[in-house]
């Protein structure tokens, strides 16, 4: 069910072009990722923005691969943005654009701006072409080739084109204002030259255009409505009009600027991300810790809980930091509708009840889920020994321990109250094995005389228990916001040393080995497991803990 909130000011903004009829009333959005690493959640955010307004007023949303730095992009990349949007729920349908197929348009605009004397080539260094731009006090300085004839620079441009220059050698700049106060406009470069294998065009350019040239062009000749972009191109959007305006585009995309998604204990930079893979700190891309789409996905997230927590963070006209607990609060709270409910033991300990028959097996209905109405059942094996969390036993509990001590009794979900009766320890002084007894007039875990227990245990068969490989994943960095490193420091010293913690010799109720790479679980009492993507089997049983059970947005939420 669709929950009712206000508009937006996107919205709100595309709702007035409509009523004014402004491109006969049509919305065409994009999503123009650049293909040099993969997609986070803060791509997300802007792909449920863009492809949530394309399907609010029945427009459309291109994915547009912007790809016109050849030295960084791969094909992996391109794969794996398409993968993560449909796994996201959306559909550009056949409307997928490389901003490398429009190379020959954009050259030709280039053109059309020397020809009218609005772009001239640059013969300064990289370096000089910096200092000369000034600064936000001070005005730039002119070029001494600024004020090149037309021909020549037609001239140059073709041999920039043609391999006739080295790297650095020559840029094409547009001829706007040296002294604007928005230095975005103090004659930007526009093309570069780079001889590097491109993914798509191969070697047939040496000449690239840069973002500011390429985007606003790119946007134009796709017909793009409204150009949805992050706040740090507001000063851009200047130079997006002035070139669409001087190119002379017969269509002229509104750009507008949101706030882009921060989110806390985590980094959103892809230039820090692939450091992160690179050097192995992170196993992959899909490190169930990285804040990617594949990522978080590996970590058992669902699309919808994705989409649910873009929705709902809202879209803001000012930078904010969400927090990550709230992210989690948005997975529990899917999860809990659709996550079947299974029995698992962390760090088992062993009962046995000495009054239950020797290899007797009873078998007990527990259902899949009971918040869904429609939930099926299954069939749990139990008998004499069995494992329960260590943690679910206390030798000298306090009256306040609502689980298993000794003389107490509790119910072991779905079977038997048991009580204990002693222990027995190894020569460490380990709790090695706990002796129960079992009242078997309480036959599915409720008492035939209405006597009740104050605590209820989740517990599996020992001869029918499955060995599994359990990883607790914790948040990546210790830091709230790991991008701000103190002098003296790198990211790298806020890496968190327990961001992952395996568990070898978990143990898992059979059922579990019928369930698919992928499939989600709550495991009673303990939190959210998601079979690993990749190494999970019915042989090798991994599972990635998604997140706890414990919902800590909800006590953030009331102390704001
Ligand atoms: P880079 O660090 O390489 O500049 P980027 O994060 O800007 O990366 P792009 O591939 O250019 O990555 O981003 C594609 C689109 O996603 C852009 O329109 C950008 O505005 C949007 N986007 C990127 N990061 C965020 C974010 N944290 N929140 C919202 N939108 C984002
Ligand atoms: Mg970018």
């Amino acid at each position: 069910m669709e929950e009712k909130r206000s508009r937006n000011f996107i919205e709100e903004r595309i709702e007035e072009d409509i009523r004014n009829n402004k491109n006969d009333g049509k919305v065409i959005t994009r999503f123009p990722p650049e293909p040099n690493g993969y997609l986070h959640i803060g791509h997300a955010k802007s792909i449920c923005l863009n492809f949530g307004l394309a399907e609010t007023y029945n427009g459309r949303c291109h994915l547009r691969l912007d790809d016109t730095n050849p030295t960084k992009e791969e094909t992996e990349y391109v794969d794996s943005i398409q993968e993560d949007i449909k796994w996201l729920g959306f559909d550009w349908q056949d409307h997928i654009y490389y901003a490398s197929d429009y190379f020959e348009y954009i050259y030709e605009c280039a053109v059309v701006l020397i020809k009218k004397g609005l772009a001239y080539v640059d013969s300064l260094s990289a370096e000089e072409i910096r200092k000369f731009r000034g600064t936000l006090k001070e005005a730039g300085k002119e070029s001494p080739f600024r004020n090149r004839p037309v021909e020549e620079n037609l001239e140059l441009f073709e041999k920039m084109k043609n391999g006739e220059f080295k790297e650095g050698e020559a840029v094409l700049r547009a001829k706007i204002d040296m002294s604007s106060g928005n230095i975005c406009m103090r004659d930007p470069v526009i093309y570069r030259i780079q001889f590097s294998h491109h993914h798509r065009t191969g070697d047939k350019w040496c000449i690239y255009p840069m973002y500011d040239f390429t985007h606003c062009l790119s946007d134009s000749t796709e017909g793009i409505t409204h150009s949805i972009c992050t706040l740090e191109f507001e000063n851009n959007r200047a130079l997006y009009d002035w070139v669409l305006e001087n190119v002379g585009t017969e269509h002229r995309p509104q750009q507008i600027e949101f706030a882009r998604l921060n989110l806390n204990y985590t980094v959103m930079s892809k230039r820090i991300l692939l450091q992160l893979v690179k050097e192995n700190h992170v196993s992959g891309w899909d490190d169930p810790r990285m804040p990617t789409i594949c990522g978080i996905r590996r970590r058992g997230y669902t699309p919808e809980s994705i989409r649910d927590f873009a929705v709902k963070i809202g879209v803001a006209k000012a930078d904010n930091v969400v927090d990550m607990a709230f992210l989690e609060h948005c997975l529990r709270n899917d999860l809990n509708k659709k996550a079947n409910r299974v029995m698992a033991v962390l760090e088992p300990v062993k009962v046995i009840i000495d009054n239950y028959p020797d290899g007797k097996v009873e078998y007990f209905k527990a259902v899949n889920n009971p918040e869904d109405e429609n939930s099926d059942s299954r069939e749990i094996p139990f008998s004499k020994e069995l494992y329960i969390e260590r943690s679910d036993f206390m030798e000298d509990a306090p009256s306040k321990f609502f689980r298993l001590a000794p003389g107490r009794e509790v119910r072991f979900k779905f079977a038997y109250y048991l009580t204990c009766t002693s222990i027995e320890k190894n020569a460490s002084g380990e709790i090695s094995v706990i002796h129960c007894t079992y009242d078997p007039a309480t036959t599915g875990g409720w008492s035939e005389d209405g006597r009740k227990v104050k605590g209820t245990i989740h517990w599996v068969s020992a001869a029918h228990a499955l060995k599994a490989e359990i990883r607790l994943y914790d948040r990546l960095f210790t830091k709230e916001n790991p991008g701000n490193v103190e002098e003296g420091k790198t990211f790298l010293d806020y890496l968190n040393p327990d961001s992952l913690k395996v568990i070898n010799n978990a143990l898992v109720e059979p059922s579990l080995k019928n369930s698919n790479p992928g499939d989600i679980f709550q495991f009673e009492r303990t939190g959210y497991f998601c079979a690993d993507n990749r190494e999970f089997s019915g042989n090798n049983l991994v599972f990635n803990r998604s997140v706890s059970l414990k919902d800590s947005w909800s006590k953030i939420e009331n102390k704001n």
